[in-house]
Order: C-alpha cells, then sequence, then structure tokens
C-alpha cells in the first residue's frame, strides 16, 4: 500500500485544538513545516507541501519534501470561537486580478483562476527554486475550468477531493467514498477521461470524516484504526492523510500524527511516497465494512452524549 501526506502549508495556530488561520502568526509554517519534517524523518514517511504564495518566504528551505501549490483565492472574513481572521491569499490578491471576493475558486472566471495559478507556481520556482507538479484548491472548491488552468499550467496531481460530498462552496458528490487516483474529463472533473492531470481524493472513514490529525477530537483515534485496517484487509492501494501546517505547532497534534505514523509502520508492504509520485492504480471496486466501525464506537461522541444526559439530570 502507498501511504501520501499531503500538509496545506498556510499561516495560523492552534487554540483548544481548533486551528484560528490567523495571517498574524506564522508559526503554522515557521514551525509547523519543521516540526513534520522531523517526524516524518523518524518514520520515513514523506510529506507533500502545498504551499499557499503568502507564506512562501517563510516556508523552511531544503527540506527534502515534496513542494506543491495551495491557493485560497478572495478575500473574505471567517470567525471561530471567538477569533477573526480572513481568508484568502495576500500574494494573489496583489499580484491578480479578481473580480469576486469569494474564497471558492469555483466562483472565479477561468482567465481569473489560471492567472493565480500561474503566478503562485512562478513565485514558489522563484523564491524555492522547486516547480510545483500538486495542487491543493483551498476548501475543496474546483471546477472543469480549475483542472483546465492546471493541465495548461503543467500541474499534473490535485489533491483537493473530498469524495462523496457537496457542499455550497464545492462538489465532490458523485465520487465513491473510497475513491482511487483518476485522470478526469475535460468535460466533468467528477467522471474519468484522458486528461493528463490525476485526482488524488483524500482518504475517509464512513460518515465522509477526512483522515486527519484535526479529525481525530471528532472520531477518535479508534476509527482511524479501523479505516485503515478497512483499506489494508481489500488491498486499497493508496492511504492519503492529509494535515494542516498549524495543527503541527500542537503537541496533540503532532502526537496524534506520531501515533498515525506508528500504527502504520507496523503493517508489512507500506511505501510511503509523494503525491507526485502517484500513478493511475488497476481498476478495482472497494466496498465500505460497516460492522468495525461500530464495534469500535467514537468514544468522544459517547462521552459528548453522557455529558449531555448527565447535565440534563442535574
Ligand atoms: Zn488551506
Amino acid at each position: 500500500m502507498d501511504v501520501i501526506i499531503v500538509c496545506h502549508t498556510e499561516p495560523g495556530f492552534v487554540i483548544n485544538k481548533r486551528i484560528i488561520f490567523d495571517k498574524k502568526d506564522y508559526k503554522g509554517v515557521k514551525d509547523g513545516v519543521p516540526n513534520l519534517v522531523k517526524l516524518a524523518r523518524k518514520y520515513g514517511a514523506k510529506i507533500t507541501f502545498t504551499v499557499c504564495p503568502e507564506v512562501v518566504d517563510y516556508f523552511p528551505k531544503d527540506t527534502g519534501q515534496e513542494v506543491g501549490l495551495h491557493i485560497h483565492p478572495g478575500w473574505e472574513e471567517f470567525e471561530r470561537i471567538g477569533f477573526k481572521w480572513r481568508v484568502g491569499d495576500m500574494y494573489l490578491k496583489e499580484h491578480c486580478k479578481q473580480s469576486s471576493v469569494s474564497t471558492a475558486m469555483q466562483d472565479h472566471p477561468y482567465s481569473e483562476q489560471f492567472d493565480m495559478i500561474k503566478t503562485g507556481k512562478e513565485y514558489i520556482k522563484s523564491r524555492l527554486g522547486i516547480d510545483p507538479k500538486v495542487f491543493v484548491a483551498g476548501r475543496g472548491s474546483l471546477n472543469d475550468d480549475t483542472i483546465k488552468a492546471l493541465v495548461e499550467n503543467g500541474l499534473t496531481h490535485d489533491c483537493s477531493a473530498i469524495s462523496n460530498k457537496k457542499l455550497p462552496y464545492f462538489d465532490w458528490s458523485r465520487l465513491p467514498r473510497i475513491c482511487m487516483p483518476y485522470h478526469p474529463s475535460s468535460k466533468d472533473y467528477q467522471k474519468k477521461g484522458d486528461l493528463p492531470m490525476l485526482i488524488v481524493p483524500a482518504s475517509q472513514t464512513i460518515f465522509r470524516r477526512g483522515i486527519a490529525p484535526e479529525s481525530i477530537p471528532i472520531y477518535g483515534f479508534s476509527w482511524f484504526k479501523v479505516c485503515f485496517s478497512e483499506y489494508y484487509k481489500q488491498n486499497v492501494p493508496l492511504f492519503h492523510i492529509f494535515t494542516h501546517s498549524p495543527a503541527m505547532t500542537d503537541p496533540y497534534y503532532l502526537s496524534v500524527m506520531e501515533t498515525f505514523l506508528l500504527f502504520i509502520s507496523k503493517y508489512d508492504n507500506i511505501n510511503f511516497k509523494f503525491a507526485g509520485e502517484i500513478k493511475e492504480y488497476p481498476g478495482a471496486n472497494f466496498k465500505t465494512k460497516l460492522l468495525p466501525y461500530l464495534f469500535n464506537p467514537n468514544k468522544e461522541i459517547v462521552k459528548k452524549i453522557l455529558r449531555k444526559l448527565f447535565n440534563q439530570v442535574k
């Protein structure tokens, strides 16, 4: 089984296990990246850092890891647990024409998407000396125009897909939950076609929970183990983990990532790879194995229910 780890590299910090993507704090890049590189080296893992152009100058040189491109278009305010911050790339805001403040790539016309991808890619190349081939769209949002612009700019892998899910700012609803990399069609990015680009969806548990350290407070470590075993036992050829660089500044999330790596490295025939090394696998259909999830109840959810009941009794 191939295992890839894709780290969305952006500003921010963690408070109470929540990431605040605040541009006032670049610790998420300056500290988060070296922390993850150190952990990867310990377990022989490989990391694909998809880097926002606005943080390129904080990205450490010569990490020995893969560098890709991560784009958050637009300029909108977000709020979480009393903190407010802006989503949108400051570098691209200054250097590209954007007719909308929407932070969803799908809301921007082709010419503007093309310009953002080209500008971001060239900036990474000029500052880090690496030509990015892997892309992640901010908020998982893209459309057929994005894929076309990526192909035109020579990017070869997209790691944005959140399979089987649709929200107002993205649509990946037609991909199966366990979805292997595929070449998309130029007319429909959710259909197989012959474009010279591979869409590499993230792995997920049932109920569409992503395999990320940031999801562990929601579904608990037992479901990570169940999900990995579910993939491994039916010879799914790829397991795709993602994270955000600010999470890698937090001792809790670092220990979760270490637990992931320790757990995975005990299995035979594991090949850690960069996302850009992934090729299409021979076709196969994989099934959801529901029972193991149910026999490994999510401790965090059970705790929440008990707490609620307890408060009602009080
Ligand atoms: Zn992001």
